[in-house]
Parts: C-alpha cells; sequence; structure tokens
C-alpha cells in the first residue's frame, strides 16, 4: 500500500472503529450467558478445547443420563462456566430426577447458543430470518448446513435440498422486492464437497465431472430465478477441482453469459494471489463478470495439521500478517480489475474494510458496484457501520437443523475464540489503534517440531496436476514394459531356468505382467551356499558401508518412485494412492532401518576400573525372507532392508501372485552396488522351494510374512533341528488378522462411515490390518449400518489404472472363488445387508463390496480373516460388549474405536488387546517410525515392523570382558584414580 492509501485506510479505519464503538449491541452481549460462557472459554485453553468437544458430541447424546455423564467425563478437571448448570446439580445428576433437569437445561442452553449462528431449521425460520435482515436493508447469502455427503444417496438429498431453497427464495422476495433489488437480490452458497460422494485426491478429472452434473441444473434453476450463486470454498485437497468445476461450467452456454455467479476464494493460502491472478484472466477470457468472495479461510488448523501428518508443504501462511497482508494484496488486484470481477468483501476486520473502501476511492469504483460480507450471528454490528457506507451489506446465513449444523457451530467458535480473531479484539479498545496498522509480514519461525525426528516420505499429493500428470505417464511407460522374463539371482548371477510361472495383472488376466523363472531344489541349494559365502565377507563390512548402500536405494527409489508404484498397479491392482504409499513406505524403511543401525552398532558396555565391558550386535548369517503379495515392495524391502543392514546375507523367495515388483528391487540393489551374493532371488511355490530353505540347516534365520496357516507351518519346521545345523533357528512370523472397529453410541459417525469404508474396503480388504468387523453399539446401530452400506454401495469399482476407480480386482483366480465362497456360505447365517455386483468387463477379479449384519459373534464371519471386500457387522449392547466381542478372537493385530466418551476411549486403551489400536481414526496405513507395526496371539511374533526394537531380530548380542589389570597396573578411566 503507498503511503496516500495508507494515510486514506486510517482515516476510513478510524470512521469504522467509532461506528462500532457507538453501536452499543454488540455480539457478546446478545445474550448474558452467552457472554459468559464466551468470555470464560477466551482465557481459559483447557476449558475451550472440553467445550468445544463437548458441543460436538452433543447432538449424538439423545439419552439424558448419557449427557450427563459426557458433561461430568469433559468437564472432570476443568470449570464449568454455565451458571445454570450448578456443579452440585452434575454431581448429583447420575441416574435420577436430576439427569433430565440437568440434560435439558444443557440441551436448551446450547441450542439456544446454536441459533444465534444459525438462521433457521425450516423454510418458515429461514424466510423469518432472511425477512428481518432485508427489512434491514441486507443482501443474504444461504448456505445448506450438513453432515458429510459419504454416499450418493446423501448426495441426492443434499441437492433436493439445495434446490427447493432455491425454489423458495423467489418467494421469499414477495414481501419487499424494492429491499431486495437495492441488495442485488438474494445468494445460494454452494459446497462442492457435498454433491460428490467420492470426490477425492486423485480422481480429479472424475470429481470435475461428477460436480458438474449436479451443480449445472443448480445453477440453471438459479439464474432462472435471479438468485446469484456463490462456490464456496474448502479444504485444500478440494481447491483445485471447485475452481476447475467453476470455470468449465461457466464457459458453457448459457452460463456463460451469467453475471450473478461467483466463487470464494481464501488469503490464508500461499496460491491464493496466484489463483485470483488467472481467475481475472479467465473471467476476461469469458467476457462476463463474476463475483470473487475473498475470505481469510476457516480450516487453518486443519490444513496445518493434514500437511504436518503427510510431511508436506504447508499450503497456508503461518503467521496471520501474512495472511492479512495477502488478503490486502488480492484486495488490490480485485479493485484493479473491476469490473471484470466484482469484490466480495467478506471479512469482520476492520482494517481489510478500510483498505477495500480506500482502494475502491482510488480506482473510482462506485460503493454500489462492490460489497461487504458478514457472518450472521457475528457480523451484524459491523454491517450496520459498513452500511453507513452506502456499501452493500451481505449476510451470510446458514440455515439447517441445528444439530447437524453443530459442526459449523464449534468452527465458528473457535474462530472467534482462538487469541487472534478480530471480534474479540475489536471489543477491547486497547487493541483498537493496533488494529489498524499494517499487517507484519515477518516469518516468525521458531516453535516448530525438532529437527531430529525421523520424517516420512510425503506421499504424492494427487490434487496437484503436476503429479498426477508425471504418475499417469510412468502408468503409461510402465504398460508398455509388461511381460518380460525375470530370471533367478544366485550369487550376483542371473538364471533362466526352463520352468517359469507368469505373474498377471489381476484386473485383466490375459496380460502377462511379467514371466519369471521357477527355481528348483539345486538351484535353492546354490543359492544357499552363495548366501552363506557372501555372509562371511559382507558381515564384516562396515556398518556406514552397509547405511550407505541402503541410503542409495532410498534415494534411487526416490527418483523412480511412480514407476515402482505403476508396477504394482498391474501386478497386483492397487490404486493409485495405494500404489503410492506402499513405494514410500519402501523409502522409509530403507531411511529408517539405515538410521537405527547407527544407533544399533555404537556399542556399548561398562567400563570399571580393571575392567573393560564391551557390549555389541553381531549378524545372524543367512536370513531367508519371506513376504506376502499385498504390499509387495514395502513388506519385501522392510525385511530385506533390515537383514542387510545388520550384516546378514538374504535369500529372497518371493510371493508367487507379486514376484515382478520383488524382482524390480533386487534389481535397484544390484545397481546400487550390492555385492554378488549378498542378495538371492529365488522365485518358486512355497510348498516347496519355501520348505526346503525353511529346513534348510545353512539358514540362520527366517523373517516371513503371511498368513497364519502358513506362518505357523514355518514355525514347526524352522524348529525341528537336523544332524548337521549348528544354531536354533530364529523366526519373525507376522501373520493375519480378524481385526475389529468399534462404534460406540456416541460416535462421529461422519468420521466413522469414512474411517471404516476406507479400512474395510481400501485395497479391496486385503491388508492384514483392514476391518473385517464393526461392532457397533446399541443406539447408533440404524443410522450407522443405513449410511455405511450406501456409501459403500456409492464406491466405483474397476481398473486401478484409472483413479476414478477405489476399488480394484481381487488378487487372483484362486482368491476370486474363495472370497464368493465365503460371501455364499456367510448368507446362510447372516443378513446379507448390502452385495454390489461389478461389472465384469476383461475377466478380471473384481468383487464389489459386501456388508454383513447381524452376524453372530462365534461364527466364521466374525472369526476368520477373509481377506477380502467383505465386512461383519455385530451388534453389541454396551460398549463393554463391544470390547469383548472385539477380543475374542484368536488373533490381536489391530484394532479401532470411534467413541468420543474419554472413559471408553480409556477403557479401550487398557483392555482392546491388539498390537496396533487406532481411536478415532481408520485402522490401516501405519507408518514406520510413528506406529511400529505387528500383533501378538495368533497375529504374529509382534517384533514391530518399522520400530525401535525391530533390528535386535536380526542380530545376536555379544559380550565381551576383558580384565585391563596387568601386574597391579590398570589404565586409568574417566573420573577414576589411576
Ligand atoms: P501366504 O501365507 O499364502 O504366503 C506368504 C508367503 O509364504 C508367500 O511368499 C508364499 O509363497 C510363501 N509360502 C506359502 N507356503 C509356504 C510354505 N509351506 N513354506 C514356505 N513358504 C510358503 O500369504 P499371502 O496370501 O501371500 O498374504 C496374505 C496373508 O498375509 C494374510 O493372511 C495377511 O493377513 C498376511 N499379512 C500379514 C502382515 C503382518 O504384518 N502381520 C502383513 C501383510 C500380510
Amino acid at each position: 500500500m503507498d503511503d496516500s492509501i495508507e494515510k486514506r485506510v486510517e482515516e476510513i479505519g478510524v470512521t469504522l472503529l467509532e461506528g462500532l464503538r457507538a453501536s452499543s449491541t454488540g455480539f457478546w452481549s446478545k445474550e448474558h450467558w452467552i457472554s459468559e460462557f464466551a468470555g470464560a472459554l477466551m482465557e481459559d485453553e483447557a476449558l475451550r478445547i472440553e467445550a468445544l468437544r463437548f458441543i460436538d458430541v452433543l447432538p449424538t447424546l439423545t439419552d439424558d443420563a448419557d449427557l450427563v455423564h459426557h458433561l461430568q467425563s469433559y468437564f472432570e478437571s476443568v470449570e464449568l462456566p454455565l451458571s445454570m448448570v450448578s456443579h452440585w446439580g452434575l454431581e448429583h445428576a447420575d441416574g435420577f430426577i436430576a439427569a433430565p433437569v440437568v440434560a435439558g437445561t444443557v440441551r436448551a442452553s446450547v441450542s439456544a447458543l446454536a441459533r444465534n449462528f444459525i438462521g433457521g431449521e425450516n423454510a418458515e425460520q429461514i424466510g423469518k430470518t432472511v425477512e428481518q435482515l432485508w427489512g434491514k436493508g441486507y443482501a443474504v447469502s444461504i448456505d445448506l448446513l450438513g453432515e458429510a455427503a459419504l454416499s450418493e444417496a446423501e448426495v441426492a438429498m443434499i441437492q433436493q435440498k439445495n434446490s427447493e431453497l432455491l425454489q423458495k427464495i423467489p418467494s421469499f422476495h414477495g414481501f419487499s422486492e424494492a429491499v431486495v433489488r437495492q441488495c442485488n437480490g438474494a445468494d445460494l452458497s454452494i459446497k462442492c464437497s457435498s454433491l460428490y460422494s467420492q470426490i477425492g485426491r486423485a480422481n480429479v478429472e472424475d470429481s470435475v465431472e461428477h460436480l458438474k452434473l449436479r451443480i449445472r441444473p443448480l445453477l440453471q434453476q438459479a439464474m432462472a430465478q435471479g438468485v446469484s450463486v456463490t462456490f464456496d470454498m474448502e479444504q485444500y485437497d478440494h481447491r483445485h477441482l471447485i475452481l476447475r468445476t467453476f470455470r468449465e461450467l461457466l464457459m458453457e452456454p448459457p452460463l456463460r453469459h451469467w453475471s450473478g455467479v461467483g466463487i470464494a476464494l481464501q488469503s490464508y493460502l500461499r496460491e491464493c494471489h496466484a489463483d485470483l491472478e488467472s481467475l481475472i484472466e479467465w473471467a476476461q477470457v469469458r467476457g462476463a463478470p463474476v463475483n470473487v468472495r475473498l475470505v481469510r479461510g476457516a480450516y487453518w488448523d486443519t490444513e496445518v495439521v493434514i500437511a504436518g501428518l503427510n510431511s508436506w508443504e504447508v499450503p497456508v501462511w503461518m503467521e496471520k500478517g501474512q495472511t492479512d497482508a495477502n488478503y490486502e494484496a488480492c484486495l488490490q488486484l480485485l479493485f484493479e480489475h473491476y469490473p471484470v470481477v466484482r469484490p466480495v468483501v467478506a471479512t469482520h476486520n476492520v482494517r481489510s474494510q478500510a483498505v477495500a473502501l480506500a482502494l475502491a476511492e482510488q480506482h473510482g469504483v462506485d460503493p454500489q458496484s462492490f460489497e461487504f460480507q458478514v457472518l450472521y450471528g457475528m457480523g451484524e454490528h459491523l454491517g450496520a457501520v459498513l452500511t453507513g457506507q452506502g456499501v452493500p451489506v451481505r449476510i451470510y446465513v446458514p440455515v439447517g437443523e441445528l444439530i447437524p449444523g453443530m459442526s459449523y457451530l464449534v468452527r465458528r467458535l473457535l474462530e472467534n475464540t482462538t487469541g487472534q480473531s478480530f471480534i474479540q479484539q475489536s471489543l477491547n479498545s486497547d487493541f483498537r489503534k493496533e488494529l489498524l496498522l499494517p499487517p507484519d509480514r515477518r516469518e516468525r519461525g521458531g516453535g516448530r517440531s525438532s529437527a531430529d525426528r525421523f520424517r516420512n516420505e510425503p506421499p504424492r499429493r494427487f490434487v496437484r496436476e503436476e503429479e498426477r500428470r508425471q504418475f499417469a505417464a510412468a502408468i503409461d511407460a510402465v504398460s508398455t514394459s509388461l511381460g518380460g522374463t525375470i530370471p533367478l539371482l544366485i550369487g550376483g548371477k542371473p538364471h533362466f531356468p526352463r520352468e517359469t510361472i507368469h505373474s498377471l495383472n489381476p484386473a485383466d488376466p490375459s496380460v502377462v505382467v511379467g514371466e519369471i523363472a521357477c527355481a528348483n531344489g539345486q538351484q535353492a541349494e546354490d543359492a544357499v551356499v552363495a548366501a552363506r559365502e557372501a555372509a562371511a565377507v559382507w558381515g564384516r563390512s562396515s556398518v556406514q558401508e552397509r547405511i550407505e548402500l541402503l541410503q542409495r536405494v532410498a534415494g534411487r527409489l526416490r527418483e523412480r518412485r511412480d514407476e515402482f508404484a505403476a508396477w504394482e498397479i498391474f501386478e497386483v491392482g492397487k490404486s493409485w494412492q495405494e500404489a503410492d504409499a506402499d513405494v514410500i513406505e519402501a523409502i522409509d524403511f530403507l531411511e529408517y532401518y539405515a538410521r537405527e543401525a547407527g544407533t544399533l552398532f555404537q556399542g556399548d558396555g561398562v567400563v570399571l576400573q580393571g575392567e573393560i565391558n564391551h557390549f555389541s550386535y553381531q549378524p545372524r548369517g543367512v536370513v531367508l525372507v519371506i513376504p506376502p503379495w499385498n504390499f509387495p515392495l514395502a513388506i519385501v524391502t522392510g525385511m530385506v532392508a533390515a537383514a542387510l543392514v545388520t550384516g546378514n546375507s538374504v535369500i529372497l523367495k518371493p510371493a508367487s501372485d507379486a514376484p515382478v515388483v520383488a524382482w524390480k528391487l533386487v534389481e535397484l540393489m544390484q545397481q546400487c552396488g550390492m555385492p554378488d551374493g549378498v542378495i538371492n532371488f529365488i522365485p518358486g511355490p512355497g510348498e516347496t522351494i519355501g520348505e526346503q530353505l525353511v529346513q534348510h540347516p545353512d539358514v540362520d534365520m527366517i523373517a516371513f510374512t503371511g498368513s497364519q496357516q502358513v506362518g505357523c507351518r514355518i514355525n514347526a519346521l524352522s524348529g525341528q533341528v537336523i544332524p548337521q545345523q549348528h544354531h536354533l533357528k530364529h523366526v519373525i512370523a507376522e501373520m493375519g488378522g480378524k481385526n475389529a472397529v468399534i462404534v460406540d453410541r456416541d460416535a462421529d459417525l461422519d468420521e466413522a462411515v469414512k474411517g471404516v469404508i476406507q479400512s474395510a474396503f481400501g485395497f479391496q480388504g486385503q491388508k492384514c490390518s483392514a476391518a473385517s468387523c464393526v461392532v457397533v453399539v446399541d443406539g447408533v446401530r440404524e443410522r450407522f449400518i443405513r449410511r455405511l452400506t450406501e456409501a459403500a454401495a456409492s464406491i466405483r469399482i474397476g481398473a486401478p489404472d484409472d483413479p476414478a476407480n477405489l476399488l480394484g480386482p481381487v488378487i487372483s483366480k484362486v482368491a476370486h472363488e474363495r472370497i464368493l465362497g465365503a460371501i455364499e456360505a456367510g448368507k446362510q447365517i447372516a443378513n446379507l445387508a448390502l452385495q454390489v455386483e461389478p461389472k465384469q468387463d476383461g475377466g478380471g477379479y473384481f468383487i464389489g463390496p459386501v456388508i454383513f449384519t447381524e452376524v453372530p459373534a462365534d461364527s466364521f464371519l466374525a472369526q476368520e480373516e477373509i481377506f477380502g471386500p467383505v465386512l461383519s457387522v455385530i451388534d453389541a449392547d454396551s460398549f463393554e460388549q463391544a470390547i469383548e466381542t472385539a477380543n475374542a478372537t484368536r488373533y490381536g493385530l489391530t484394532g479401532g474405536v470411534y467413541s468420543r466418551d474419554p472413559h471408553h476411549l480409556e477403557l479401550a486403551r487398557h483392555r482392546f488387546n491388539v498390537g496396533n489400536l487406532y481411536l478415532n481414526r481408520g485402522i490401516t496405513g501405519a507408518l514406520v517410525g510413528r506406529q511400529p507395526f505387528g500383533g501378538f496371539n495368533m497375529s504374529g511374533t509382534c517384533n514391530k515392523t518399522g520400530g525401535r526394537d525391530y533390528l535386535l531380530q536380526f542380530v545376536h548380542a555379544r559380550t565381551v570382558t576383558e580384565n585391563s589389570l596387568r601386574r597391579g597396573f590398570a589404565p586409568t578411566i574417566e573420573g577414576g584414580h589411576g
């Protein structure tokens, strides 16, 4: 901002602040108790978190005693500021008369709070609100609140509601047309995420097509009725497809000539300014003006957390001053380009409003030609002051049921009760001068997480076009290299025996992904000899050399990650995101074990005067690695990398359903300089070649991951000592699971349904960690099952090289037949709630999602691993019973709980008996270093891959003690006497 503008900003700002001070009806004085409550929230962080969490769960608490129980649990350690709910009432509310009184008071209070921000639950109430606002000279933008749209059935309902709202809006006009005209009519805000249930990161093209299909009729209807429409902006992951949908639709005739349409942009995004520039260019080409609603953005915390968890670049500005500065820069761009774009200044920040007014003056933009927007229930006092400046003010009015509207309310409360909020500051006169200062753009930095923590490899952020394009190019390239011949590798030399097996594409088995050499008994024997010889040398190499080799492999894999992922798509039928996740997990294993080896081999010991004790590790020798096919790169890499970095040599017998990807890893290791014989590649049938190797006396250790049946057999065979053997074999056996997710009565169903769908049907349910059971607590059953089945029915099924398909084929013909057999058997003992029949073109091994309900807890559906897209729902009367049911299998791998009851979460922490327990999230996708993975009981030996203890499995520990006293003389030790 130049100096002259800055001066004007200050003058206008002072006028606005004066006006504000004069309007005595501030937001927080609306109701005394709201003011008391909000005041307490502002001051006390612990209280704020508990109070907002409680408000979030409240809609599910239909039972009075349950409500009181939650209230007691949430406010155990923080003082509740609601005067109406006395602590006496709470403490004595259990069970009898006080519970309904306390519960009733709380519901009434929170509903009253919600009513301040939500414009109405039905047409009549909404009409009244709109009427009142129009009466005061405001325009409106109506936003339909609701739950997330998890299924196409829910999308259809939301679409219908939006259309009904549009129909009603003209009748709101009826009573006061003059005001309506003056205020530029009414506006409907739409949320793209509620109009396609499969909206995703990778399937951008598919999402845009579906969104256009749903939004087009709404726009046509709005245009016919003279109501404007604004596309709301949502999370960063949706930004690109919202912008694309908007542009593509608005270039279609007759919409192309319509100026009653707009889009929101968020100044907290670093890319916002560039987005606005390209939107302006596009609007110039389009030829009709569009509205740009400039907001700061309401998902800042979510964006920072999501980026942090995925090791992604944070897309938002980290400092409030930077967001503010960006807001002003975007305002400048908007006013410079009026009327190509029409500024909609949606902020409660007085300085930003003053900047807008000053820029309008500078560019000669008539005050009637742009508008301010403020939030219903929070900005009307601001609105009154702004209308005084001759600029139209529109109130953004969320409408819908108070209960589903609670999450909106929580966001609004968060926005307005955290330290940096403007409204809070504007009420405090000390801040007023500061409020008009230009934003401080400095990046403070610091305070971020520690430098030393292991960082996981970031997944592809497929919403970015460049990343999608590269990935698609890798798929194309790999599709032209399928069908090659893959050798055995013994002592560094490739062998091409006559006997081969074919690895087929499960989405189209007529496509051969690779022709793989099949080892015979002699070759298996040769591999052991080669490995033994190599172990003697490799075991004496320096740990640094081994670490560097692993890091080199990680580096090369990082460069070729898309290509490796593409091979997985063709060989095992992983979706884009699943394939990408498997490759980066492999990179993580290499980097993590390299790092851990450095610590492990440092050596240790107690040194006393006269006695030196040295504690160290040495490799075991020859490690036989037997992986499953379902994480074709990550699991193989994890086991192989752990064995190699600890100085062992490896014989890798790949899974017969995924040998090509395993070979690609071996080849990469060779290219990175792995000495001959240190890794040997011996494909062949498990029952013959696998067992021969397991029983070989020169194999020291077996690292197995696979089914329980094979794991138990390997464990038994390797325990049989034969005469030539000099050691007991060490066996790691990571096996299957029958994993349950408990859905509690108070669970957030938006989250629970999403998490269960992802955990049960991600990669067609073919993960050891997959959810194959849901134990649902009485009280939420009907709603949960309805939403779950509708959501599962909406999943797109098809070949995984197309990112629109989220459910691909199962691995093989054998698996296909086995799973279909289990489904038929299941129909005899449980209720089939859903079976989606996939289209069977191309002969792929597709099976649509299947959900059984009323499943007996002792039946095979509840007890045995099916390893396919089949989910069993079991009923429980209480949370305690649900835990018992979930524990009542022979397995102990993963489990999950969706609950907002602190006591139930605590109970699960202690009693839910699994190796990996997940609270309020999906149960798959453990990350190296963050969630060390593995189960106990019949799920395995629980050695926790990707954890600190894993490498210990691959070494022997030695202690060397030396008497350093010679002829009465011992070297000095630090701090001792010579
Ligand atoms: P699987 O047990 O059929 O095969 C695993 C490996 O063992 C393959 O390489 C196979 O060739 C080999 N094999 C088979 N019979 C053998 C024998 N008699 N002797 C030696 N080797 C033999 O399992 P799968 O179908 O490849 O994988 C799916 C299973 O793996 C599921 O049960 C899943 O739960 C489990 N799994 C567990 C984990 C975990 O970390 N706990 C991870 C992934 C998969």
